[in-house]
């Protein structure tokens, strides 16, 4: 699902584009078919059609029948129904992030208005009735939505004025809905209907047909009505809209159900991290990140030369000084070299011998960090005799030799291929 998300987000404004630029085009066909005479021919869009002769319907959508240059026949009248409704269902989808369900069963009864207590100003909102979660919720109208319910109120008004009252059947409740004025209607067979479902998807499939958007595999790419929720989720939250307005908005019920709705973006996470890259340079001064001077580099150079010890090589940081006042023999940081084995045997030997003198003689000052330095000293020769039985045990695999080629041309094969 977040795949899908992905792939339609980005494509989506050329979507809205296509929808309108489809809707102007089957306004322009249906006025050019309904000035015709029947019988004749007219051009438009640089597309010649021949009105038909003569029809048996009354109906203004039906007798806008023609045929093209090839003889195909065309109701035009249908045809640009859906791109209508096409084109309005996008819009509503996009701006509202309802489900299907709801977009259809949206009345003029739901285009409400509320004055704020503060300013007094009057601002439009969009009263989305009970469907899955039993619980009617409020939009606030934008000014773009507000732009689609006003062509969709004045398309479905009869000459009165007055929005015709449908009756809907609801498949989820399997009974049918009071006779309401809805928005989502049309005029069809002498009736007025409510807008079906598959008529929606049937405009969207002519108006993805006519983006020629394709998916990643090539295909043309297909939108469902609740792609355009994911989207709307996606969208509001990636601009900052905090995610518990989007459930209220949403009408779900946790806020888990919102964020599944969420896709992320790869590139949020890359941005995030780059963000905390620069924050925490800027916690750092700026002249470490410059070019050194030459006595910087000297420095950094010479600091290697310095590492180079009696039994080994002191592996401290760069520009970190000697902590353990150069007792090599006791420090974690010195890295014995297997050639000065015999000289860390022999400071071995000369620990010993000085622990019994100081033993001895009743120097019981020094024997404790003698112990110290002889324990240093044993670690050390453990240290080397590991890597030493390591280094034994490490199998040659020799190095890679060329072999002998042989002819095979007989066997249609290039001499040069060993396999
Ligand atoms: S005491 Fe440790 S840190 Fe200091 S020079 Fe010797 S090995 Fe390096």
């Amino acid at each position: 699902m977040d795949q899908r998300t992905r792939e339609r987000l980005p494509v989506l404004p050329t979507l809205v584009q296509t929808a309108a630029d489809e809707l102007k085009k089957a306004q322009a066909r249906l006025a050019a078919v309904r000035a015709a005479a029947p019988g004749t021919s007219f051009t438009v869009l640089g597309e010649t059609y021949t009105k038909v002769k003569g029809t048996r319907y009354t109906d203004h959508a039906a007798s806008a029948t023609a045929y093209d240059a090839n003889g195909r026949r065309y109701c035009l009248g249908p045809a640009e129904q859906r791109a209508f409704w096409a084109w309005a269902s996008v819009e509503f989808l996009r701006h509202t992030g309802v489900r299907i369900e709801e977009m259809l069963e949206a009345s003029h009864h739901s285009i409400t208005q509320y004055r704020l207590p503060t300013t007094g100003e009057v601002v439009p909102l969009l009263q989305i009735a009970p469907s899955k979660t039993d619980e009617e919720r409020l939009l606030l109208v934008s000014p773009e939505l507000a732009d689609v319910l006003s062509a969709m109120v004045c398309r479905v008004r009869d000459v009165s004025g007055a929005i015709p009252l449908v009756r809907s059947y609801d498949p989820s409740e399997r009974a049918w809905n009071a006779p309401l004025p809805l928005l989502f209607q049309w005029r069809w067979g002498g009736q007025n209907r409510p807008v079906s479902v598959s008529t929606i998807r049937k405009g969207l499939d002519e108006t993805l047909l006519a983006s020629g958007l394709t998916d990643s595999t090539g295909r043309p790419l297909r939108y469902q009505p609740h792609d355009f929720r994911r989207i709307f989720v996606t969208d509001a939250i990636m601009s900052g809209l905090p995610p518990h307005i989007a459930q209220v908005i949403c009408g779900h019920k946790t806020i888990s159900t919102t964020m599944n709705y969420k896709a992320v973006y790869p590139t949020e996470a890359i941005e995030a991290h780059r963000a905390f890259i620069a924050r925490r340079r800027a916690l750092r001064p700026s002249e470490e990140y410059r070019t050194p001077t030459s006595e910087e580099w000297d420095a950094f150079l010479a600091h290697f030369e310095k590492r180079k010890l009696s039994v080994g090589t002191c592996a401290r940081a760069f520009g970190t000084a000697c902590v353990h006042e150069h007792a090599c023999i006791r420090c974690s940081m010195l890295r014995p070299e297997p050639e000065q084995r015999s000289r860390l045997v022999e400071i071995r030997d000369n620990l010993i011998a000085r622990i019994a003198e100081a033993e001895r003689e009743g120097w019981l000052g020094e024997v404790d960090g003698l112990h110290v330095s002889l324990a240093g000293a044993q670690d050390k020769l453990v240290q080397l005799d590991a890597e030493a039985a390591r280094r034994s045990t490490a199998i040659s695999l020799g190095m890679p030799t060329f072999g002998q080629i042989k002819d095979r041309t007989v066997h249609g094969q290039d001499p040069g291929c060993s396999g």
